[in-house]
């Protein structure tokens, strides 16, 4: 079986119909890429940065060095898109230059976003690097930022772009509840969405990420999570953007089908999952990824909605 998925494993990610639903990889740095392009990877859909600072996360990284590393991964994808994320710092990914070590509850507080908005310079070195590496090259630089909330930090966000003069596209994760339920007044301020999953779970559930006991609730195909991601695809597709998922919830084939009925416009993975889901997606066609994104919002669990797609998707 995985021979035969990995044969599958050329051409763009395609519905049975030729709905396009392009198959991007995520990547922690540099060393990802090989296995990105022999996956046939479309692009780069979530590029976590923090990645390359955890190593001697006491300073802030030199501009130089950054542009070092982001021009590798750039280069990697002539013609392709590369979706860049600035530093995620906090919770479970601590930088001691940007996180305060003093938060009773860190994941609530200042992490994402928020710490970089309290350290202005670390975001506009990023930003900076980011414009350097991509100078000449024929990539699609895109740009976005962790844990926005509301329209308040999308602006602020944009704004930080802006000042740097960076010529990318730039978006907001969707990680939280209210940038979800709001997604209308995000996309005011910023170009694209991308759905980080696993913080989305996480945070509609009050349910701990790293906390095992809690994992029933971090089960992706919860149909309120669903709901949030309904939400947001919608608010983009209602002005013409493009509302991707980069949390786990994109690796799972069939998952990813109903992804595709609910709107999302790109998948990405970590690399080994692509050849997987871009067979399964390969044998349905979009009315059925609808079809199957309604059966299983129409539910109450996370494994009725697992049974529902299913049934779908087999023709029961
Ligand atoms: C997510 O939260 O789903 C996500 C893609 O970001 P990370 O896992 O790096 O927090
Ligand atoms: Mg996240």
């Amino acid at each position: 079986e995985r021979k035969a998925a990995l044969s599958a494993s050329t051409g763009p990610g395609q519905t049975s119909d030729g709905h396009k639903v392009p198959l991007l990889a995520n990547i922690g740095g540099p060393a990802d890429v090989p296995a990105a392009v022999e996956m046939g990877a479309e692009g780069i859909g979530l590029f976590r940065t923090e990645f390359l600072f955890l190593d001697d996360s006491k300073q802030a990284p030199t501009e130089e060095a950054q542009v070092q590393a982001y021009r590798k991964v750039l280069e990697a994808f002539p013609e392709g898109r590369v979706v860049v994320r600035v530093l995620d710092a906090g919770a479970d990914k601590p930088l001691d230059f940007l996180t305060p070590g003093d938060e009773p509850n860190p994941a609530l507080g200042v992490r994402g976003l928020r710490s970089l908005l309290e350290h202005p310079e670390v975001l506009q070195s990023q930003l900076r690097a980011l414009a350097r590496a991509a100078a000449g090259l024929p990539v699609y630089l895109e740009v976005m930022a962790p844990m926005v909330a509301d329209r308040t930090d999308a602006r602020a966000f944009a704004d930080a772009c802006r000042e740097a003069g960076l010529s990318a596209k730039f978006g907001a994760m969707v990680e939280i509840p209210s940038a979800a339920l709001r997604a209308r007044s995000i996309l005011k301020e910023v170009e694209f969405l991308s759905l980080g999953t696993n913080d989305l779970a996480q945070y509609t559930f009050a349910a701990d990420r790293q906390v095992g006991a809690v994992a029933r609730l971090q089960d992706p195909w919860q149909p309120a999570l669903l709901d949030l991601i309904a939400l947001s695809a919608e608010a983009a597709g209602a002005t013409g953007k493009s509302c991707g998922v980069c949390g786990e919830a994109a690796a799972d084939p069939v998952l990813a089908c109903v992804l595709t009925g609910l709107g999302v416009t790109s998948l990405s993975m970590g690399a080994a999952s692509i050849p997987y889901v871009r067979a399964t997606l390969a044998k349905y066609t979009l009315a059925q990824c609808q079809r199957a994104a309604a059966a299983a919002r129409a539910t109450d669990t996370a494994d009725e909605a697992r049974a529902a797609a299913n049934q779908v998707l087999s023709g029961e």
